[in-house]
């Protein structure tokens, strides 16, 4: 009998050196801690691989995969059979009732793929290949044998006990999930930002919400956008840190005292102090946003080289260099976007420029901002009345 088990491939290639063990050990750890709310599982490691057992019972796959194809770091996750019986008729008999069962009379070409790393099995990987591709052929004559392009490719592994699958399903690749550091992201309830949380988590960065909300200038349905779209990034991330910082007070004092058009670089400014004193805090090392080269008024070089300048730490901006429409596909494949597309009532118009300046000159924003005698003072404030959400 052979035993329906998760076989999940991790990247190889970043995971090499010191960091192996830790990575795959950290692998490990969120695949547990996915599951553990579905059943009874067990993770075991085998050479380049990781695989998911059910204590439970029969492994439902669709369940099993909804969970794990998340986590970054995997390459593929493959839904397999496990035979314990170490025999070519186990084999046989496998393949074909996996073949009948997965693919039925579908008019399909196929192969077979064999690999035995276990040299104690007496026949070598052709040999095996060639065995169990007869054997279904003879069986199912709605397969015929394609070596060079098939439409399915049944995988035979050989190792201390017997693999096989015919389904390789690609995951989203990224090194694991905090691996690399930790980083405040700025999220606001639009497209770009959750798109450029996600990439950095991806990128193994440990990644904590900041939203400025400035009630009620922004409503109750922006603030409740931004924490649906943090909810879909913890689906990802397995947790996640959101502050919720009040920036009514600031904001009008900045409406009150700065010219109008350059109204939008200031408050960039005042939002990346305030999100680096929150990074300090919680000793991240980066800020992330999502701010995309060119895209609106305050996204020109001149403008990111105004807003940059009040920061010390590194900013990544992971979408930079992307096209409006190629964020929105990131969003579209990782369920932001429906979210920040949601309509809802803004009505914080007179904080919006009818023209505002393009190319802000740093050394005016600064002499502006030095005649701002208020203006830390209610950075400290937001920060310090800040709401935690953790979801
Ligand atoms: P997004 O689609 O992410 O809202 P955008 O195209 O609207 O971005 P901007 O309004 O210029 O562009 O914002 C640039 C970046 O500044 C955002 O991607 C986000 O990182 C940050 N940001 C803007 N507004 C807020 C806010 N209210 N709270 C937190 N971060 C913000
Ligand atoms: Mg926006």
């Amino acid at each position: 009998m052979a035993e329906k088990v998760m076989l999940v491939k991790y990247g190889e290639i970043a995971m090499r050196g010191d960091n192996q063990f830790l990575f795959i050990n950290r692998l490990i750890k969120t695949i547990r801690r996915n599951l553990d709310p579905i059943g009874d599982f067990y993770v075991v490691r085998d050479p380049g691989r990781l695989i998911v057992e059910d204590r439970g019972g029969e492994m439902d796959y669709d369940a099993v995969m909804a969970k794990v194809m998340p986590i970054f770091g995997l390459v593929a996750v493959c839904p397999a059979l496990r035979i314990a019986d170490m025999t070519i008729e186990a084999i046989r008999a496998e393949a074909y009732q996996h073949m009948k069962a997965v693919y039925g009379d579908r008019q399909m070409t196929f192969k077979v793929s064999a690999r035995r790393s276990n040299k104690g099995f007496s026949m070598g990987s052709m040999e095996i290949a060639a065995d169990v591709g007869e054997y279904i052929l003879d069986r199912m004559p709605n397969m015929t044998v394609d070596v060079k392009n098939p439409d399915v490719t049944l995988y035979v592994e050989v190792r201390n006990r017997i693999y096989l699958y015919s389904q390789i399903i690609k995951t989203y690749g990224g090194l694991p999930y905090g691996s690399s550091g930790k980083g405040v992201s700025l999220l606001s309830g639009g497209i770009d930002s959750p798109v450029a949380t996600w990439m950095m988590a991806k990128r193994g960065v440990e990644v904590e919400g900041v939203y400025f909300h400035s009630p009620p200038y922004t409503s109750e349905w922006a603030k409740q956008k931004v924490i649906d779209l943090a909810k879909r990034i913890a689906d990802f991330t397995g947790e996640f840190k959101l502050y919720v910082v009040p920036f009514t007070d600031l904001q009008l004092y900045l409406l009150d005292n700065v010219p109008h058009d350059k109204l939008t670089i200031h408050l960039k400014r005042a939002m990346m102090r305030a999100a680096e004193q929150i990074a300090v805090q919680d000793e991240a090392w980066s800020l992330i946003t999502g701010e995309s080269v060119g895209q609106v008024a305050s996204q020109t070089m001149q403008g990111i080289y105004a807003i940059n300048a009040v920061c010390n730490m590194p900013v990544l901006r992971p979408l930079a260099g992307m096209d409006k429409q190629e964020i929105i596909d990131i969003g579209t494949k990782i369920g932001t976007y429906d979210i920040s597309i949601r309509p809802y009532e803004d009505c914080c118009t007179i904080f919006v420029a009818k023209h505002p300046q393009i190319k802000p000159r740093l050394h005016v924003i600064e002499r502006i901002e030095k005649k701002l005698t208020n203006l830390d003072q209610h950075i400290a404030d937001a920060v310090a009345n800040a709401e935690i959400i953790e979801l």
